[in-house]
């Protein structure tokens, strides 16, 4: 990358960009079949209480198989959603899906248990997404509180009042709302007051080290706070040691998330790891 004489840069379109391009181009055209395919999958991960270690619910993780059996990286691939649309119909699938193992969980007596599912902004803000949730609760017997739904600060960034009448409708229904990746998307305090959200998610960023670095302790027992005090539940992500779990404890964090607890991974796989803890989950 130069600097023109008029300060615009330049820049070189070599052939790892082509490269990097082209495979994005390659990557979307086998998105759009994908589905159709039914080569998409969810993973689960436990979200347990600090407390005492009870399994409050699990978060749906998109996952893309290939022929190989590998999977697309989920970050890579979800913004090539985004862009071409992709994003509301998969969307559905995940939800509809999400549903259905909602039914499993309840089947195998964990009927208390909810299911965190993604949402992206495009699919968010669609004027369908109420409409959706309404018939998926008709028709899978979804309880109150079955499913969370998880927005970024983009979402409420982007539109702010849409954002907030749709989560207030989606409420009305039943599903509660939690801000993912909290602290990385320069929420506005004026917003934040004004929502109805139940979980606060802290991203692992300021998670990472919790116990060892001042600076992501700063921030952590800042938002703890701050949740708490809108009435907030707060989940810490990414949580890998005992040090990072027990330094969350102490200082009244609700929940955690984090391989630690679990690793994502298919729904029969968590459900016979919570069966060998004794029911325990
Ligand atoms: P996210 O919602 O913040 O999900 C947490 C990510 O952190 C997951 O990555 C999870 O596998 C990973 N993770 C969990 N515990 C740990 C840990 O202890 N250490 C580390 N290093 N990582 C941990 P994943 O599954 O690759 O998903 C990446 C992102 O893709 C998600 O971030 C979410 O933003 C998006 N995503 C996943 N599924 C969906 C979906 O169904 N719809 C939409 N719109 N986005 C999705
Ligand atoms: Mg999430
Ligand atoms: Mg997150
Ligand atoms: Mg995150």
């Amino acid at each position: 990358l130069q600097a023109r004489r008029d300060g615009m840069p330049i820049v070189r379109f070599d052939a790892t960009m082509a490269a990097k391009a082209s495979g994005r181009l390659a990557l979307a055209g086998r998105l759009r079949q994908a589905l159709e395919r039914q080569e998409f999958e969810l993973f689960f991960q436990p979200i347990r209480r600090l407390r005492d270690g009870h399994a409050m619910s699990l978060e749906a993780l998109l996952r893309w198989r290939q022929p190989d059996g590998s999977f697309v990286p989920t970050a890579q691939f979800i913004p090539l959603c985004e862009e071409s649309g992709l994003i509301v119909p998969l969307g559905e699938w995940v939800l509809e899906e999400a549903a259905r193992c909602h039914g499993r969980l309840v089947a195998q007596d964990h009927a208390g248990m909810a299911i965190a599912v993604n949402v992206s902004a495009v699919q968010f803000l669609s004027e369908t997404l109420p409409q959706s949730l309404r018939k998926l609760r008709e028709a899978h017997g979804l309880p109150r509180g079955a499913l969370q739904l998880e927005l970024t600060e983009s979402v409420v960034l982007r539109r702010p009042d849409a954002a907030r009448e749709a989560m207030g409708e989606l409420r009305n229904e039943g599903v509660c709302i939690s801000i993912d990746d909290f602290g990385t998307g320069f929420s506005s305090m004026a917003y934040l007051k004004d929502l109805p959200l139940d979980f606060l998610k802290i991203d692992r960023a300021f998670v990472a080290d919790v116990h060892l670095d001042k600076r992501n302790a700063a921030i952590c027992s800042a938002l703890i706070a701050l949740g708490h005090g809108l009435g907030l539940k707060i989940i810490a992500e990414g949580v890998e040691s005992d040090a990072q779990r027990q330094w969350l404890l102490a200082q009244g964090c609700d929940q955690a998330q984090g391989f630690l607890f679990g690793r994502p991974a298919p729904l029969e796989e968590v459900m016979a790891s919570m069966r060998q803890n004794g029911g325990a989950n």
